[in-house]
């Protein structure tokens, strides 16, 4: 199979979502993890500062390429003339989401398509937000993301950084 896009805001990497980039590499050839933004949200770290923490995350995967894009999803897609974009699926209240957002895709680029795995069990509820807060609140959260990603929301909340 041809290379992918995996697209989110990752704010930041999770365990959840490095189990998604490692499974869709047994399925695609190439996995470009997309740092993508929504204008209408307010992130913790900057598009920049998200490549750089997940290409250490990442770093010696062979076939994955890390990237961020300010503009539209398709647009980038089209670019690159990758025409698949995979997604996790966590509980049920992800699928409304994901069907607007894949759907809307296709409206505006025909020719592209989404695929969704799902989740690890154990990473069901695992999400950014979660990891953000319980980090704010000087929880543990080496469960949750790799050590670089907890240095640097430590060193975000002003603890160890
Ligand atoms: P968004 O804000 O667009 O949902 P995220 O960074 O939260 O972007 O997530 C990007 C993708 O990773 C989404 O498809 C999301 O469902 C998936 N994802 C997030 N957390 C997990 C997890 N714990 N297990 C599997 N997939 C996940």
């Amino acid at each position: 199979m041809d290379a992918v896009l995996y697209p989110g805001s990752f704010d930041p990497i999770t365990y959840g979502h490095i189990n998604i980039v490692e499974r869709a590499l047994d399925i695609f050839s190439q996995v470009t993890v997309l740092v993508a933004t929504n204008p209408q949200k307010s992130y913790l770290f900057t598009p920049e500062e998200k490549v750089e923490m997940i290409r250490q995350c990442l770093r010696g995967w062979a076939r994955v390429e890390v990237e961020h894009t300010e503009g539209l999803l398709v647009d980038y897609a089209r670019r690159r003339q990758i025409r698949v974009a995979v997604r996790g699926l966590r509980a049920v209240t992800d699928f409304e989401g994901e069907l607007a957002m894949a759907l809307t895709n296709r409206t505006l680029w025909p020719e592209f398509d989404t695929v969704f795995l799902m989740t690890r069990s154990d990473y069901m509820y695992l999400n950014s937000s979660v990891v953000r807060q319980v980090a704010q609140l000087g929880g543990d959260i080496s469960k949750f993301v790799p050590p670089a990603v907890e240095q640097m929301l430590q060193a975000r909340f002003g603890r160890g950084g």
